[in-house]
């Protein structure tokens, strides 16, 4: 039978929307020592808005806009979702892509209008060729800035850079601050983003280990080797990042905006995409295991 102490815990996680689905995570929380945490949609709201497109000579914004948010329709990546918002605020109409595949952590490629259209990550789009001049002023900003950058081609060609804002969540600096205090050694940025953005994240948090461009199979490898240094918690909420929260002590999702796959692999769920609230849990769950020892 799971203790009395451990239950009451787990409901005062509850009443903060900070789901824990079993008492063997609440007690391996109480002495989490490296904290891991993906960037875009956990660090970063993932509400991103487009500010800037850059596009090649053969095609207009709009037009660039709305083929990229018609295949964005069909990922559940923050970004994607953040895309076509931006292109139904400004009217325009989405077609119905076909032939989708999503490949997590960097893209989805279909049909659109008989066209083959990819979008993603600059690497998934350009590869490690430097920009076309009509998209450097973009890549840069979105490097310098921490913003989220969105890149599209079509039948092979790479015709379009969108420069998303996306902000860091108003309660990360606090949490991060507060999980220090309750004795988290070490404070990991997992990310399949390009280095610098990461850094350039990471240094207005005080995050003092960055692993950017991460595949879904190199966000688990980093969680498999610190865990035998000590207990791990991996936050994050996409696709990319479940098989790293089905590998950590404790995987936490966030489930407000954030990927079913992700909320299915972790064993703690984040109701409400609060950082602020899982520090609050940590320490609930620390008092507790004083408690009860
Ligand atoms: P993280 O691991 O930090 O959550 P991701 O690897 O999910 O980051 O995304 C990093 C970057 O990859 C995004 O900022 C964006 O440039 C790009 N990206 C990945 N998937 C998509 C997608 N479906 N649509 C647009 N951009 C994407
Ligand atoms: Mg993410």
């Amino acid at each position: 039978a799971v203790p009395v102490a451990i239950v009451s815990a787990m409901s005062r996680c509850a009443r903060r929307g900070v789901l824990v689905k079993h008492g063997g995570a609440l007690e391996k929380m109480a002495q989490v020592q490296t904290l891991f945490f993906d960037k875009t949609g956990t660090l970063t709201s993932g509400q991103a808005r487009l500010t800037a497109i850059a596009t090649a000579p053969s095609i207009q914004p709009a037009e660039a806009l709305r083929l990229a948010a018609s295949l964005e329709q069909l990922s559940t990546h923050a970004i994607a979702q953040a895309v076509v918002a931006a292109a139904l605020e400004r009217g325009l109409a989405l077609s119905l892509p076909q032939q989708v595949e999503e490949q997590p952590g960097a893209g989805l490629s279909g049909k659109v209008d008989g066209k083959a259209v990819r979008v993603g990550s600059y690497e998934a789009i350009a590869g490690r060729a430097p920009p076309p001049a009509w998209a450097a002023d973009i890549v840069a900003r979105v490097g310098d800035e921490g913003a989220a950058g969105v890149y599209t081609a079509a039948d092979r060609s790479f015709y379009a850079a969108l420069h998303m804002a996306d902000e860091i969540r108003k309660d990360t600096p606090r949490a991060l601050r507060l999980l220090r205090t309750l004795g988290v050694e070490r404070i990991v940025m997992l990310t399949g983003d390009r280095r610098d953005v990461a850094s350039a994240i990471a240094g207005s948090l005080g995050i003092d280990t960055v692993l950017p461009e991460q595949t879904p199979a190199a966000k688990l490898a980093a969680i498999a080797a610190a865990r035998t240094d000590g207990v791990t918690m991996m936050v994050g909420d996409g696709i990319n990042d479940a098989p790293a929260l089905a590998t950590a002590d404790v995987g936490v999702a966030m489930g407000a905006r954030g990927a079913a796959a992700a909320a299915e692999s972790a064993q703690v769920v984040l109701l409400v995409d609060r950082l602020d609230h899982l520090a609050f849990a940590v320490r609930i769950a620390r008092r507790t295991r004083a408690i009860a020892l």
